[in-house]
């Protein structure tokens, strides 16, 4: 869209236009299913017959969601790639076209914009994912992306978070915190910086670190699951479990239950916190990013999905289950004493800060 004033091209190092057709060259190729991918006023596609879209955006804003003094312009992009990916697998769906809007402010060169998508891409090529258009603009204040990924699913294939029932089992994917004891290694948690000899190892750090920048959308668990109609809802975590689990009782009208003790931990998140005189329970209930699916099973399925998650390629913990939505969301502590869950994971517009 041809904006009032000021043009992106006006520093003279990136063009909108031609930006737009090196990205096009790079990254725009798509399959038979794209009729016009980049180019055109819009893209047409024609997805496989019979198939529902499920479509997600995720904007991103330079100070709130990304740091560009502490962040490669790969590592937002693989992240914010993440982010999408991972709802369409919370959904059970496959993913499958990408649009990418930017404001970018002057300064900026077109290697650094490339470097975005190829750190986007990194993540949605073994996926598949195309890239079908976007929009781009200059920005007066900060760097802001925008993703949109449509996916597709079969109608009796998809996972929502209002399927919850009571006795439902609840599991999560993987292991938690160890994002956010990443994020605090690079940050240094509420700003202190961390000292670089906390008595963690080299591999620790690296392998905390990596999971922050790095996490692993489950496609593969959505998908399964949806297929064996094994979960009768899921959430993907990106702000942490407390939040989320808030969020599946809220949809289903339910209360749930956590067992503490039995969060999945990674030995790194148990060093971290050691070092750090931090509950790694904190860490888990708090952590966003860690993009791990939470799902809720029906009893009569525990032992197929037990057996199937032998399958993944990641470990799958049965965690508490879902209660009446009287009795509200607790947690049973290490010492076997139940509280009220106070939500402590990432609230946009609360000053409030978390572990
Ligand atoms: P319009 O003015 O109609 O919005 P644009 O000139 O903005 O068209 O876009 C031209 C083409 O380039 C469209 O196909 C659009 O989807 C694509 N495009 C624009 N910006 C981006 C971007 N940042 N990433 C990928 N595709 C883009
Ligand atoms: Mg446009």
């Amino acid at each position: 869209m041809a904006p009032h004033r000021s043009r992106l091209s006006s520093a003279g190092r990136l063009a909108e236009f031609p930006l737009i057709e090196d990205l096009a060259g790079r990254f725009g190729a798509t399959g038979r299913s794209v009729l016009v991918g980049i180019g055109d006023d819009a893209a047409i596609l024609r997805p496989p017959s019979g198939d529902l879209f499920l479509l997600t955006t995720d904007l991103l804003a330079e100070g709130v969601h990304f740091d560009l003094t502490t962040a490669t312009f790969e590592a937002i992009g693989y992240k914010a790639a993440v982010a999408n990916l991972s709802d369409i697998a919370a959904m059970g769906g496959i993913p499958r076209y990408l649009l990418v809007s930017l404001a970018i402010p002057s300064g900026h060169t077109q290697a650094e914009i490339r470097r975005l998508y190829r750190g986007m891409m990194s993540a949605g090529l073994p996926h598949r994912v195309e890239l079908i258009g976007g929009d781009t603009s200059s920005s007066r204040q900060g760097l802001f992306i925008n993703l949109t990924l449509a996916g597709t699913a079969k109608p009796d294939h998809i996972l929502t978070r209002s399927g919850a029932r009571i006795g439902d089992l609840l599991y999560v994917t993987g292991t938690l915190g160890d994002s956010l004891a990443g994020l605090q290694l690079l940050t240094g948690a509420h700003g202190k910086p961390v000292r670089a000899d906390a008595g963690l190892s080299k591999e620790t750090r690296r392998y905390l670190v990596e999971r922050h920048l790095r996490p692993t959308p489950r496609l593969a668990v959505g998908q399964l699951l949806a297929k064996h109609r094994l979960a009768t809802s899921a959430i993907d975590l990106s702000d942490g479990l407390s939040g989320d689990l808030t969020h599946i009782c809220a949809q289903s009208r339910v209360g749930a239950e956590v067992d503490m003790l039995t969060l999945p931990l990674s030995p790194a998140c148990l060093d971290y916190a050691e070092a750090h005189r931090k509950s790694p329970f904190e860490l888990a209930l708090a952590g966003g990013e860690d993009y791990e699916l939470l799902i809720t099973v029906s009893p009569k399925h525990k032992t197929q999905v037990e057996r199937l998650a032998r399958s993944f390629d990641c470990r799958l913990s049965r965690i508490g289950r879902i209660q009446p939505p009287q009795r509200g969301l607790t947690v049973i502590g290490p010492d076997g004493s139940s509280h009220k869950l106070t939500i402590t994971s990432y609230r946009h517009f609360d000053a409030t800060s978390s572990v």
